[in-house]
């Protein structure tokens, strides 16, 4: 019938009972212009990844979704690094070694009119040492005169280097071949757990906002557990701790806490850091400064969060320092910034005095439940047949769509698919989105919402 046949047309194949399989992630290393960026532009088919050669430049973006011959993967890209002239060897190799932690495979990139120099060597050196898959791109292959230079790079000892030019995309089609053939179907890094395990939270915020001190406070007073939780997998990066009487999995905290000794490239780190947790986390617990307005790097982390679909709880830390006269204004200025997540629960604390952390706890739950929120069919319809009654979508040259039938597509975060006989105005949406908030109790979690035309 005509329902199971638009059912049908939802499934998402990546969901495997409602758990998202990542795509593989690919990290692209080397030294600065050797072509990294070009070819991950290439791989995406547009400029996305800035091209620049202006030094210092923080970029916001550092991972992107690409796909090649109908296999999704996420791409790495190490171009937007900040190397000082001193000890440049060593530092590009040590930067790209969080790369390549991160990653299920690595293209590593030289750049053949200039050949191996020796911060190849350190970088391969720290290739062999990660154990990751690799393969070697000898770039700026542009025509048939390169190929003896390529092969020159047999003496890195990674294997084969393929000629390639990133800017003309000479070889790259083959080559990118090869590199899906080299990576698993499907992140073993990013990979989630197996539903049951401890929730996954990623502690994300700008750097000084108190992160450590939480993760401190959090873990120092309450039993750590390690490796008796059932449905887990040790990892080393990762910390679990049971607090309000469930086992929480930190993501990442050895992230945070490795913070404080990489001085150069810090910005492109956090982001870096920032976006691997979220990817891995289901709930993004940002910390923000109590005593101050949003800074545009919390905006951003905030958007970064919600982007990726994580449920969202925002704690406003060093509460022990708000004063309160400035804490009226502050309040006003705070609520204009976050009026697009103005759904999001708050929680005010202090790392240092421990002050409400335990309140944690509750708005994570909350946030958590709806995200994972199924509402049936019959439901969803009866709400949206009660709103089109009492507020129609007003009328658009005569003409006025309807909305034929909805459905909950899939949660985690919640996702609504309308299907109407025409484009629904963007006001209206949100009306809809508003109201479906209002009704259902959606705190703590992105919904979404699309349309699908039916002639
Ligand atoms: P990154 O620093 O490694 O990300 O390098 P970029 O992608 O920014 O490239 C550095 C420079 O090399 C830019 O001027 C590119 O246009 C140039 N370039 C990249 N790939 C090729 C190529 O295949 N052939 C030639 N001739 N130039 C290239
Ligand atoms: P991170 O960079 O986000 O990990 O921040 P840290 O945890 O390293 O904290 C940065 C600074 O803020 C340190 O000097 C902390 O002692 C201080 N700090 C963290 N939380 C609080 C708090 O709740 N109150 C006060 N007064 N200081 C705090």
């Amino acid at each position: 019938d005509d329902d199971a046949a638009l059912l049908a047309d939802l499934e998402d194949p990546d969901a495997e009972g409602g758990l998202v399989r990542p795509a593989p992630v690919l990290a692209i290393v080397g030294r600065p212009n050797v072509g990294k960026s070009t070819l991950v532009n290439r791989i995406l088919g547009r400029r996305e990844a800035v091209v620049e050669d202006v030094p210092g430049v923080t970029r916001d973006r550092v991972r992107y979704r690409g796909e090649w011959g109908g296999r999704p993967l996420t791409l790495v890209d190490t171009g937007g690094w900040d190397i000082d002239a001193k000890g440049m060897a060593s530092r590009i190799a040590e930067q790209a070694e969080v790369a390549v932690e991160q990653a299920d495979g690595v293209v590593l990139v030289v750049d053949v009119t200039t050949g191996v120099t020796s911060t190849d060597e350190h970088v391969v050196r720290m290739l062999r040492r990660a154990g990751k898959p690799v393969l070697l791109a000898a770039n700026k292959v542009d025509d048939e005169r390169g190929e003896i230079a390529a092969a020159e790079l047999w003496s890195l000892g990674l294997g084969e280097p393929h000629p390639i030019s990133a800017m003309h995309g000479r070889g790259v089609a083959d080559f990118l071949d090869e590199v899906i053939e080299m990576l698993p179907e499907h992140s073993q890094v990013d990979d989630a757990e197996a539903p049951g395990g401890p929730r996954r939270i990623a502690l994300v915020g700008r750097p000084n906002v108190g992160k450590s001190s939480l993760l401190n406070r959090l873990f120092g007073s309450e039993r750590v557990l390690v490796d008796n939780v059932a449905g887990t997998t040790r990892d080393p990066v990762d910390e679990i701790v049971e607090l309000g009487g469930r086992p929480w999995r930190f993501v990442d905290t050895a992230g945070i806490k490795k913070r404080a000794r990489q001085a150069s490239g810090a910005d492109y780190y956090a982001a870096l850091r920032t976006q691997t947790a979220l990817e891995r986390a289901e709930l993004a617990l940002v910390l923000l400064e109590a005593n101050e307005t949003l800074s545009e790097q919390d905006v951003r982390i905030i958007r970064s969060a919600t982007e990726a679909g994580r449920a969202l709880v925002l704690a406003f830390n060093k509460w022990d320092l708000t004063d309160e006269e400035r804490r009226e204004w502050l309040a006003r200025e705070i609520d204009k910034d976050l009026a697009h997540v103005a759904w999001a629960p708050r929680v005010n604390i202090s790392a240092k005095t421990g002050r409400h952390a335990e309140k944690l706890v509750p708005a994570m739950e909350r946030a958590l439940e709806n995200w994972d929120r199924r509402i049936p069919t019959s439901r969803f319809n009866a709400f949206l047949g009660e709103l089109v009654a009492a507020n129609p979508h007003p009328l658009r040259g005569g003409k006025q769509p309807r909305i034929l039938f909805g459905t909950q597509a899939s949660n985690r975060p919640p996702h609504f698919v309308l299907f109407t006989s025409g484009f629904l105005d963007p006001g209206y949406r949100r009306f809809i989105t508003r109201r479906l908030r209002e009704t259902f109790a959606f705190e703590g979690t992105p919904i979404e919402i699309s349309m699908r035309i039916r002639e």
